[in-house]
């Protein structure tokens, strides 16, 4: 049997994979359109392809006994969601309700969703739980819930168990400094400050500094990509024990900092000063985003091991490769 793993070859999916290699075989879906194969193990059995095609997905589903899907495959840019929303509905959405009409003809039935903070849009608290009231303010946020509300009534319906996991800010790299970020382009706050303190970028623009936070930039949860990746793991087999079936759960260190706050703890890992000019707000940015993981601590166990500090140097290692 092996899971197949829909966006294997992307940042959060070949960490996950890194996890699940050894253990059990896998099976990679990717269209490389944000994913490179050189981030997958040599073990891993890669399909190049698209999760809305169909005649893939008989493929994928005729040539191997898979017995759960990791999905990944999705776009996943706040402000990019905002100009290209039906690109994101697409995407996210409609290639997703394919991949799972082809999983219910299979009867493959364990499935572990990619989903985000996004989906809370701005909060009326400081610590996120999963009780907290969803109402995203962009379609990116907007596309994950729709899935995730497709999944209980698909859940519902057929023979088909499932995990939601809402990340916070996944960040930082594998720590053999094999694998880790890679966005063409890069609009993520911790590669972008890296890549500016190793002189690939002339300064870096903080978007926003009149937010209601300590200082007046955004507050996020980093976490880092392999605890990301745990989660997963513990996941898929809290769905085969049966333990766990049609959960949601958030995934965070519980821990806010804001923008200005990254950018000092990379200049300390560094050893670099940087240079920041403020720019307005991005479309669709809540203020502070931090979570609750109690829920999945008590339900499978799941702590993350990385805070800041070590989230920043596992990625400058990686950036200054
Ligand atoms: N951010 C910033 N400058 C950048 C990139 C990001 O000020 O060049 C801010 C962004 O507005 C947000 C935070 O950093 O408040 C984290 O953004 P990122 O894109 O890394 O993740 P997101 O929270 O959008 O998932």
């Amino acid at each position: 049997m092996s899971i197949l793993v829909c966006g294997g070859a992307g940042y959060i999916g070949s960490h996950t994979v890194k996890e699940l290699i050894g253990k059990y075989e896998v099976v990679v879906l990717d269209n490389l359109s944000t994913g490179y194969p050189f981030l997958l193990d040599d073990r891993v059995t890669f399909i190049n392809g698209d999760l809305g095609d169909e005649k893939v997905l008989d493929l994928v589903f005729t040539e191997h006994k898979i017995n759960a899907v990791f999905h990944f495959a999705a776009n996943s840019l706040v402000g990019e969601s905002v100009e290209k929303p039906l690109m994101y509905y697409l995407n996210n959405v409609s290639s997703t309700i394919t991949l799972l009409k082809k999983m219910v003809e299979y009867g493959v039935g364990k499935f572990i969703f990619s989903s985000t903070a996004a989906t809370y849009g701005i909060p009326k608290t400081d610590l996120i739980t999963e009780e907290t009231a969803t109402n995203p303010i962009n379609p990116y946020g907007r596309s994950k819930l729709m899935v995730e509300e497709i999944l209980a009534d698909v859940a519902h319906a057929h023979d088909l168990q499932y995990v939601i996991l809402r990340y916070f800010n996944a960040a930082g790299a594998h720590e053999l400094g094999d694998i880790g970020e890679s966005h063409n382009p890069e609009t993520h706050l911790i590669p972008i400050v890296l890549q500016h303190l190793l002189g690939h970028r002339d300064k870096i623009s903080v978007y926003g500094s009149d937010y209601d936070t300590i200082d007046g930039t955004c507050v996020r949860d980093y976490i880092h990509v392999t605890d990301l990746a745990t989660a997963h793991v513990l996941a898929y087999e809290g769905l085969v024990s049966g333990d766990v079936s049609n959960e949601v759960y958030n995934l965070g260190n519980g821990a806010g900092y804001s923008v200005k706050e990254i950018i000092e703890v990379c200049e300390k890992v560094s050893g670099k000063s940087a240079l920041i000019e403020y720019a307005d707000r991005r479309a669709g940015d809540p203020s502070v985003l931090v979570a609750s993981s109690e829920k999945i601590n008590k339900a499978l166990g799941w702590k993350p091991k990385y805070h800041l500090e070590e989230i920043i140097e596992s990625a400058w290692k990686w950036h200054s490769k």
